[in-house]
């Protein structure tokens, strides 16, 4: 595969004068002094290291991913349909009806209407300024949402006791209660994820004692980098008290020539970065006893794409602590704020991850070890590629993957249904949009009645980017109950990897499901003549 983008990206801001390129390089063939353009190159001779990032001037209202194609995504297996009975429901004309095929799950021992949740939204200013509309979405859509890691630490208002450990977060209290607002108690729930820096600080303590959360996730990494969180800080001051909490800031905010350059606008944001984990199995095993002594119901563990020995002892630590959920982030997902060359290529690609994952389970499963459950993360956006996934983690009845994690996604969703509502109140929509759908919320919103009808007199305390989180969750809800009504399983945990058929030879081989000329054909013969 050539690397035509090699020198100009639309993650980074860059483009390119000619389009004939160098495959290699991604270089004009021909590059002349009298050129405007920026590129890869060009650009990083003005601004550097802020070259490695997605836009810099985006950042708080964007998500960025790679833009790599792996060779292998979840488009080279197809869904096999079936015409003969139905299962989990049935075999009834009348009831084998796809609004009747149910989509419920349960992870880590949690229930959820939808097999989608939230997960990561941390310290980056989009996941601070676009919580309320994904709380708010997860709540009315019965699912779970994960606060990210850094909410305490990033939070200028923080109170700290005389042990360094945090005593008061008005935001990571925000976050909590925007949720519970809307939570019904019993279908998903909102927990804190915590890093190297949060145990520092003492989030898991003080989320489990003061504001009383049930789920406590570790955070090992993520697949879009494996160096831990990073953001940009536009303040001068907040730099300064984020590098004496003892966060990494670059440049340095107390030096006097950085703060000269930052004030002549040299440069307009500081990187603030967090230190990686050093996980080892006696002190994690340790770690998740000592979680659940203070409280903890539900312990995650969050990790990211490593090599494939580090998913091996992921898999094995995991068992031995018998925590409740692995959450595996694969290569092509989003993210806030993550280098554009880690992402595009570093860490393993979901699919191949998942493999490596699945077949881990399958040792586990035969040698009698405990099996977390398992949720998938890495570039889902759509039904057909949760069904597939969920389905290929199927052997027996069992499905190892009991939900996808997303984070770009739904944010997409908010970003766009805030941005409307707002263009909507300036009367500045798109002509486009507003002479199909509607000008007023009421009338684009297709769940609008519904949720108002639901919600009462509180329907106007729900973020219009909340409602759309919650059609797209019911989007993808009633687009799995398709699937699975055409597979003629109507339970979630009867899809599996019959149901599956791989369109190409890797994806055969990676993932052990057979081609689309392969699958049946052990038995056709035999149903033909038989
Ligand atoms: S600097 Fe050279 S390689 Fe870059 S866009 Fe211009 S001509 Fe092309």
């Amino acid at each position: 595969m050539s690397d035509i983008y090699a020198n100009a990206r639309s993650t980074s801001g860059t483009s390119i004068r000619r389009r004939d390129v160098n495959p290699q390089s991604g270089m004009c063939p021909i590059c002349i002094k009298e050129c405007t353009v920026m590129c890869e190159v060009g650009k990083s001779a003005f601004r550097g290291r802020e070259v490695l990032y997605p836009e810099p001037e985006q950042f708080g209202d964007s998500t960025a991913s790679s833009n790599k194609d792996y060779g292998l995504d979840w488009s080279h297996f197809q869904i096999m349909t079936d015409v003969i009975g139905a299962k989990g429901i049935a075999a009834d004309s009348n009831l084998a009806l796809f609004p009747n095929a149910d989509v419920t799950t349960e992870l880590g021992g949690i229930p959820m209407l939808v097999p989608v949740y939230i997960t990561g939204l941390g310290s980056t200013d989009v996941a601070r300024r676009y919580w309320d509309t994904c709380a708010v979405g997860a709540a009315i859509s019965g699912t779970v949402i994960m606060p990210g890691e850094n909410v305490c630490g990033m939070d200028t208002e923080t109170k700290f006791d005389s042990n360094g450990k945090v005593s008061h977060s008005a935001e990571l209290s925000r976050r909590i209660e925007s949720f519970r607002s809307f939570w019904d108690g019993k279908h998903g729930d909102v927990g804190v994820q915590t890093n190297v820096e949060d145990q520092r600080f003492g989030v898991d303590v003080y989320a489990l004692s003061k504001l009383e959360v049930n789920i406590i996730e570790r955070k090992w990494g993520q697949g879009a980098k494996a160096i831990g969180g990073e953001v940009r800080i536009a303040d001068l001051e907040k730099a300064i008290i984020l590098k004496k909490r003892g966060y990494v800031v670059h440049p340095d905010p107390e030096d006097p020539v950085v703060q000269k350059a930052f004030k002549d606008g040299e440069f307009r944001t500081f990187e603030r970065h967090s230190r990686v984990g050093m996980p080892d199995k006696r002190s994690f095993v340790e770690d998740v006893e000592w979680l659940r002594e203070q409280g903890a119901k539900h312990v995650f563990l969050k990790t990211g794409a490593y090599r494939p020995a580090v998913t091996a002892f992921t898999l094995r630590v995991a068992s031995e602590a018998k925590i409740d959920q692995i959450t595996f982030d694969g290569a092509g997902g989003g993210t806030g704020m993550s280098p554009v060359p880690m992402m595009n290529e570093c860490s393993i690609p979901t699919v191949y991850l998942f493999a490596q994952v699945m077949h881990g389970i399958e040792l586990m499963r035969k040698n009698g070890m405990y099996v977390p459950d398992i949720s998938f993360a890495g570039g889902f956006v759509n039904e057909t590629q949760i069904y597939k996934c969920i389905a290929m983690s199927n052997h027996d009845s069992n499905p190892a993957v009991k939900a996808i994690a997303m984070a770009r996604a739904p944010l997409t969703a908010g970003m766009k249904a805030q941005y409307f509502a707002e263009l909507a109140e300036k009367g500045r929509l798109p002509l486009s949009f507003s002479e199909k759908y509607g000008a007023k919320p009421e009338q684009f919103f297709v769940e609008h009645s519904e949720l108002e009808e639901k919600y009462g007199a509180d329907f106007k305390k729900i973020p219009p980017g909340a409602i759309g989180v919650y059609s797209y969750f019911n989007r993808i809800q009633v687009g799995l109950q398709q699937l699975m009504a055409g597979a003629r399983k109507f339970k979630l945990n009867l899809i599996n990897r019959d149901d599956i058929a791989a369109t190409t030879d890797l994806a055969s081989k990676v993932t052990g499901i057979p081609t689309v000329a392969e699958i049946d054909m052990d038995t056709f013969d035999e149903i033909l003549l038989g």
